[in-house]
């Protein structure tokens, strides 16, 4: 029998998620849960259900894991322990200084009702912090870093957006190649917010919107672009649709360390992403996770886990058996 998924919220995620399920024969889409009118949403998938959210309580016996493809910034963090009391769960919360505070609220719900949450699912958090939870074990003498990029940042695109004059906006994270270069080449440089990546946005304006105004709005806007060295470039509508249509993102961590009695040998891991599409991808990495999930809870396990928690052969539809014979 395949693993009955659910999605919960149907934005660029959701429709990532309802992508990813096409790829594992060993999953089927159960149904698309939203908190609009489900008349109003509009699904890929032909004969899937679109069902409100008010009504999940009947899904309980027929969807085995539901992804959580909300917001993290206000749903996830209401999501998460509201359905963990009813399914089992896999979100992608990345609002990193909060993760402490979501997984005691998640835990304490799928302790409570029976099932699994896994959270901060992803690619970060997700697999750069498996890369750089890796690093640190393996090379106790060392030093961190991690470069985004070139990407498009959907928070400070939305933060662009809310500027008086501005129509529509892309912004993209960019590292600073010389940066990357001296970390590559194990010269463990300090770095600075403004000396590790720069901002470029790109922005339509309203008719008779004030360029001047906007500009300078943008690269004094404390917290996202003020530390940093930012470059404005309006284009026109058109331009937009046409070459910024896309959401590619990636990045690397990267760990220096030394070994040796006297700290004489260099080494570099890196871990490098380069995606077209952050949440096709984003979404890919979570539906591997519900595999997981599944598994974990088909074992009787209970509570809140993260990708650090969770053992790699759980993610994949081969056998122990296959794996070590081809992937080991
Ligand atoms: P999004 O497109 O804005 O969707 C968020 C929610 O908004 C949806 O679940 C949907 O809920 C609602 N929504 C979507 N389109 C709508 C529309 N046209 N009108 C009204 N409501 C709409 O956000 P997203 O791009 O999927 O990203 C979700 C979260 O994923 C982000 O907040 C980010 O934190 C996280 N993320 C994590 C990683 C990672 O590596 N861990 C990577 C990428 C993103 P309803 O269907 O219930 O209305």
């Amino acid at each position: 029998m395949s693993i009955r998924i659910g999605i919960l919220g149907y934005g660029n995620l959701g429709r990532g998620v309802e992508c990813a399920i096409e790829a594992n024969p060993d999953m089927e889409l159960a149904a698309v849960f939203t908190r609009r009118d489900p008349s109003a949403v509009r699904i890929a998938t032909a004969g899937v259900p679109v069902v409100h959210v008010d009504d999940a309580t009947a899904w309980e016996d027929k969807i085995d894991v539901m992804i959580l493809c909300g917001g993290s910034a206000t749903d996830l963090p209401v999501q998460g322990p509201q359905y963990a009391k009813l399914f089992n769960i896999v979100d992608s919360f990345d609002t990193h200084a909060c993760i402490p505070e979501h997984y005691a609220e998640v835990d304490k719900a799928a302790k409570e009702s029976g099932h699994i949450g896994i959270i901060s699912v992803g690619w970060d958090p997700g697999l750069f912090s498996l890369a750089r939870v890796y690093a640190n074990a393996i090379l106790p003498n060392g030093k961190d870093y991690t470069f985004w990029g070139r990407g498009v940042s959907q928070g400070h695109s939305d933060a662009i957006r809310r500027i008086k004059g501005v129509k529509d906006a892309r912004q993209y994270t960019v590292p600073v190649p010389a940066a990357i270069e001296a970390v590559r080449a194990g010269k463990n440089p300090e770095l600075t917010t403004r000396q590790k990546h720069t901002r470029e946005c790109f922005v339509v304006l309203e008719d008779g919107a004030d360029a001047a105004y906007v500009e300078k709005e943008i690269k004094t806007m404390p917290n996202y672009f003020a530390d940093y060295d930012t470059t404005v470039t309006f284009i026109s509508e058109e331009e937009l649709q046409q070459n910024h249509k896309g959401l590619p993102h990636g990045g690397s961590v990267i760990r220096t360390g030394s070994t040796g009695h006297n700290q004489e040998n260099q080494h570099v891991i890196e871990f490098k992403l380069d995606l077209d599409s952050n949440p096709e991808f984003t979404t890919s990495v979570l539906v591997a996770y519900a595999r997981a999930a599944y598994r974990l809870a088909k074992e009787g396990q209970l509570g809140c886990k993260t990708v650090l928690d969770i053992a790699p052969a759980y993610l994949c539809a081969q056998s122990g058996e296959e794996l070590r014979a081809h992937l080991l």
